[in-house]
């Protein structure tokens, strides 16, 4: 048994993508827009400038914590957290403290604690190097500063760096399936600080706890500065190691905030608990209480999508799809709408052969047209309906195309977008299956080829590869294999078995 329990939790940030900030009225648009040009009174902490709560960014927080199975209070309000740095012009970050807009919760097995909203700060960039110090400096861009924020706090549940990873992407898939933030980790529009202590309790259930032999917390670090769901799992794993190291030799972890240096693959030490700040929490007196009977909270719950979890297993159900297509479904909302939009044209078009077509369609939507897309590539940019991917499939199923014709196809349906069918009509692309031209064809080859011919007859063969390929490339690859293979075994004649 291992000697300590890790004891993980999550932090996560993620920026709502609201059309203003989570203030005032303007842009929240803090990627594409020059810098401090998305900019006013409010958002850049002016004397007297006044706030207003952005209600859109109210109800998207609402609409996780429902997701989330989290409990809605009847009241919330925000908060003002006290620090000083250049990126907080207020010298305070309005937040919630006490009254979040959603306790507990439950994702993947792991509970939340809290999901509450506060204003992202300004962006600063460092210029010039520390040699040459005079010329150095540092920028700050506000058009960041004000934009809506989430965070999401979960209980110490987590036990391994696999399921933080597990949980902090599912968490990201459920943030795009709503609509509510990109979530881009290497954007920083998702943010993860990952808790991390090792437990000395042994024997307990390895998760909760058990109430004979409760889990007791050992010393957490706090790690930030992760850029990617990879490096969260370097860094947990990293963390767990130097812990168990400093446990194994008697000695105490130092409660600290460590930074994740993804280049030499380690957590260095950045701030210990004795400077830990005390924010001063107290109630925005610029902001009124959230009365939350006033929201339209009937109306977040039926407007809920399908989420992830309960897509992957209605498309296991109704499709008997296998697990690694189902998440190439499951990765962009589109993908799985574009293949059940050509599953259903499939299937009307016909029930008999549909069970056959429908494992083409997940194969070569998975492997071929996947293939095709770029890293990154969205199906909602597609340039061809599912109902011409249909046809595609449709075409194969009834062998009026070969497999390579239909590779070729569907690689210019993806360039130039369009019907194979017309494509095919317009092109003469259709599979050869005549068998009278295809025989005449193979004696043509044969005649001209004697030697690989006379080897044929005399057992190699292997040699029959050679006839059906001449004639298969003669036809453009639009020859139907099986019959070029049957039509030239009859062709050469018996073979002298040796
Ligand atoms: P802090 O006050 O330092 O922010 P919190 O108790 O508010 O600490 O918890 C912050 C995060 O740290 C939560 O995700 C929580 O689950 C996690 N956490 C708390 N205690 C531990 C621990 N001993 N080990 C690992 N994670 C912990
Ligand atoms: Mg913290
Ligand atoms: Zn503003």
């Amino acid at each position: 048994m291992a000697k300590y329990t890790p004891v993980i939790g999550l932090e996560i940030h993620a920026e709502l993508k609201t059309p203003t900030k989570m203030f005032c009225g303007c842009a929240n648009d803090p990627f594409t827009s020059r810098p401090n040009t998305t900019i006013c009174p409010v958002c850049t902490g002016q004397p007297g400038a006044l706030p207003t709560i952005n209600r859109d960014a109210v109800l998207a927080v609402l609409t996780v914590g429902m997701a989330l199975n989290g409990d809605i209070p009847a009241t919330s309000k925000f908060d003002r957290k006290n620090y000083f740095y250049p990126d907080l012009p207020k010298g305070y970050q309005i937040s919630q403290y006490d009254l979040p807009l959603v306790f507990g919760g439950t994702l993947k097995g792991i509970r939340l604690r809290r999901i509450h909203l506060e204003e992202d700060t300004a962006s600063i960039q460092h210029i010039g190097s520390s040699p040459s110090r005079e010329r150095s400096a540092s920028l700050v861009n506000f058009n960041r500063a004000g934009v809506p924020l989430m965070e999401l706090v979960t209980e110490p549940d987590i036990r391994t760096s696999e399921q933080a990873g597990e949980f902090a992407r599912e968490l990201q898939l459920i943030l795009r399936y709503l609509g509510i933030s990109d979530a881009d980790m290497e954007k920083g529009q998702m943010r993860v600080e990952a808790n991390i202590s090792l437990s000395e309790t042994r024997g307990s259930d390895a998760d909760k706890g058990n109430a004979d032999n409760p889990l007791k917390l050992g010393t957490k670090v706090e790690v930030k500065n992760i850029a990617s769901f990879k490096a969260m799992e370097a860094a947990i794993r990293y963390e767990l190691m130097r812990q168990e190291r400093i446990l194994d030799v008697g000695e105490k972890v130092v409660q600290e905030t460590r930074g994740w240096d993804d280049a030499a693959k380690r957590t260095v030490s950045q701030r210990i608990k004795e400077e830990a700040h005390d924010y001063r929490y107290f109630p925005e007196p610029d902001l009124p209480p959230l009365d939350m009977s006033e929201l339209p909270l009937k109306d977040l719950k039926t407007a809920l999508p399908e989420l992830p979890q309960a897509k992957r297993l209605r498309l296991q159900k109704q499709y008997g799809l296998k697990l690694e297509v189902i998440e190439i479904l499951i990765a962009d909302r589109a993908a799985a709408a574009f293949f059940e939009a050509a599953a259903s044209e499939l299937e009307a078009e016909d029930k008999k052969h549909f069970p056959q077509e429908l494992e083409l369609l997940a194969n070569y939507l998975a492997a071929d047209l996947r293939g095709l897309m770029k890293a990154g590539g969205m199906f909602a940019d597609l340039k061809f309906t599912p109902e011409h991917f249909a046809h595609l499939i449709e075409l194969l199923s009834r062998d009026s195309i070969t497999s390579r014709v239909a590779k070729d196809l569907l690689a210019r349906m993806h360039h130039e977008g369009g019907d194979p069918k017309e494509i095919l009509e317009r092109e003469g692309l259709h599979q050869v299956s005549d068998e009278r031209e295809l025989r005449a064809l193979l004696r043509k080859i044969i005649a001209e080829n004697p030697t690989p011919a006379a080897d044929y007859r005399k057992g190699k063969i292997a040699a029959l590869q050679f006839f059906v390929g001449r004639a298969m490339g003669a036809l453009k690859g639009k020859g139907n294999p099986a019959l070029l293979q049957k039509l030239a075994t009859e062709e050469l004649g018996p073979t002298t078995e040796q």
